[in-house]
């Protein structure tokens, strides 16, 4: 195999246990990971409120729920109000999404790391 015709690069030469095991995971993670269209960002947080009607139920108990998504735009905070019903909806995909960043972050750290073996194990070795 030449080295200037490898698909994948640097990142695909270095040998060994751990260049192996940080290979095959990110490789288990880019094929688990086609892009899905509905992946939300942020987090999603319930608290309660009271209405202020005093003839309500909440002016007994915990008050209404009140659903919110927080992520960040632009570098800037924002907040969106989840209808109750869509909650369950939205945590999943908050929950999808943060699982594909960490999986983006993870293949991205695992070819720095593998660039890094690669140096190591040609040292001396080059011209
Ligand atoms: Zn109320």
């Amino acid at each position: 195999m030449s080295r200037s015709t490898n698909k994948f690069g640097l990142v695909d030469q270095p040998k060994g246990q751990l260049a192996a095991a940080l290979r095959r995971r990110k490789h288990e993670l880019a094929d688990r990971f086609a892009i899905p269209h509905d992946l939300l960002a942020g987090s999603l947080s319930l608290s309660h409120t009271r209405c202020g009607k005093t003839s309500c139920h909440c002016a007994e108990g915990e008050g209404h729920p009140v659903w919110q998504l927080t992520f960040m735009l632009d570098g800037k905070k924002r907040v969106e109000k989840i209808p109750p019903e869509w909650a369950e909806d939205v945590g999943r995909r908050v929950q999808a999404g943060k699982e594909f960043k960490d999986a983006v972050a993870e293949v991205c750290a695992a070819n720095a790391r593998l660039l890094g073996l690669w140096r190591q194990q040609t040292k001396g070795r080059r011209r």
